[in-house]
């Protein structure tokens, strides 16, 4: 190992080489940064042979420097490689939220790439040539779509929470029902929230029974509103009930000072109860039970881009529009874009064009006959997998609708040299990295959610693993 070590060329002899000077001009770099990037080259293999794992060309040879020179490229690289990239989701849940919830679909990406490289009407009337609303673009949409007199658009539903709960309680009370005071994942709690926003929480009920007396008779001068959380990522069972929408809102409207507020979490806009999957409340039909207000994320079960959106009566929906936070939770144009095609897409009743939509509704058949096609391609071209179709269970993700299971079909991948976790490793690392699941030692890919493109490139990233070549040298 000193031998190898002893035959590595010190840095101010490399730096006068020819192959030094071809690589500073490949690489566009000045004499000092291409000395820096080569000194942590030798460095690193330096290491690398001093922890008895280098597995490169051994040092005095002419491949040995090129060896150093590769790796300088590689490093080079990875300086001005980005850090979000494309990752393809044969985990099956739809929405997950790690992976970024929903995708958009071809539409709703030209419309935004358009939007986003030129100047906008974003807050400017073209007809009266002066200055118009941001709040003005999804709003038609959203309230043809719900039924709403009125709507704005926030960063996300969290933001729209805290922007009611500021603008219209702020040192009042709000009567929640204790068995709706949850956290949803990525931490958000409805409790700590409302501390923030300065409305006063008054839970009233017990964890699995509240009925509408134990709100009537909280009601006082100070209570600003009553508000429901919708139960989005955990169920109670059993002994349990709740105060139906309708019959807050009856009761709400005998006070004057009081606005009833549903937080729906998910906010479906399509009725996925037709397909059998769920029970989530067309936000429509909350609307129309006479809700003052209600909001809901875009990204969740609607299938649009990250926001929050909040609907309702007028009259409230222009004192949110009005309070210093809407400029402080306010959405862009890319946004915007995004949000207002998945929308026209519902009011087209063209939602096969979501791909979350899509996601969930999507036939197990269809699942299995692309299954079928894919291990078909990878029997032909490789015998070092083990393939199998076996019947399993998609998730929606999100956060949402929690206990259903929809039908799929998996395959089911074992390797003859690698553990299911070694291959998910490297199918992880590959370029696009592609996210399965594991289970009983078997890798299974579900590919409800993973386009026919994409399908290419995952058997491109097996065949590629099973042939032992690196990932790094790829592209
Ligand atoms: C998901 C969820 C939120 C938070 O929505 P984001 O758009 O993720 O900020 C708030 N309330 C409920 C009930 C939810 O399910």
């Amino acid at each position: 190992m000193k031998e190898q070590l002893r035959q590595i060329p010190p840095i101010h002899e490399l730096q006068h080489t020819d192959r030094f000077e071809r690589f500073t001009a490949d690489q566009n770099l000045s004499f000092e940064k291409g000395t820096e990037l080569v000194k942590e080259s030798v460095s690193l293999i330096r290491k690398s042979i001093r922890e008895n794992n280098w597995d490169g060309p051994q040092p005095g040879t002419v491949r040995f420097l090129e060896a150093i020179y590769t790796h300088a490229e590689l490093l080079n690289k990875k300086k001005f490689s980005l850090s979000l990239h494309k990752v393809i989701n044969a985990s099956g849940t739809v929405l997950h939220t790690n992976l970024g919830r929903a995708r958009l679909g071809p539409e709703t990406i030209e419309h935004m790439s358009n939007v986003a490289g030129s100047y906008t009407n974003l807050e400017y009337e073209v007809e009266k040539g002066n200055r118009g609303s941001r709040h003005t673009h999804a709003e038609k949409f959203i309230c043809e779509l719900t039924g709403a007199e009125a709507a704005m658009v926030v960063n996300n539903n969290a933001a729209a929470v805290f922007l009611i709960l500021s603008a219209l309680a702020k040192n009042k009370e709000v009567i929640v029902s204790r068995g709706e005071l949850v956290e949803i994942g990525g931490s958000f709690r409805v409790s700590s929230i409302m501390e923030e926003s300065g409305a006063k929480l008054m839970e009233v009920g017990t964890t699995n029974k509240t009925h509408l007396h134990d709100f009537e008779s909280h009601i006082g001068e100070d209570t600003a509103m009553i508000m429901k959380v919708h139960q989005s990522n955990f169920i109670i069972k059993g002994f349990t009930s709740s105060v139906e929408s309708g019959d807050l809102v009856h009761l709400t409207r005998k006070y004057d000072h009081v606005v009833y507020y549903e937080d729906l979490g998910s906010g479906a806009l399509y009725d996925f109860t037709k397909h059998g999957i769920g029970t989530e409340p067309l936000v429509r039909h909350v609307i129309e039970k006479g809700a003052d207000l209600v909001s809901f994320s875009g990204d969740k079960l609607l299938g649009g881009p990250q926001a929050g959106i909040i609907a309702g009566r007028k009259d409230v929906v222009n004192l949110l529009k009005k309070h210093q936070l809407a400029r402080v939770l306010r959405v862009d144009k890319m946004t915007l874009a995004a949000l207002e095609m998945t929308l026209l897409h519902y009011l087209k009743k063209e939602e096969h064009k979501i791909p979350a939509v899509n996601g969930i509704i999507r036939q197990k058949e269809e699942i299995m006959q692309q299954s079928m096609e894919l291990m078909a391609q990878l029997k032909q071209r490789d015998v070092s997998y083990n393939v199998e179709l076996v019947e399993g269970k998609s998730k929606v993700g999100g956060g949402t609708m929690p206990e259903v299971e929809l039908d799929t079909y998996l395959i089911s991948i074992r390797h003859s040299q690698f553990s299911s976790h070694e291959l998910h490793e490297r199918l992880r690392m590959h370029e696009p990295s592609i996210i399965a699941r594991i289970q009983q030692e078997r890798l299974l890919i579900d590919l409800r959610t993973v386009s026919t493109g994409e399908q290419v490139e995952i058997l491109q990233a097996l065949d590629i693993i099973s042939n032992g070549i690196k990932t790094d040298d790829q592209n």
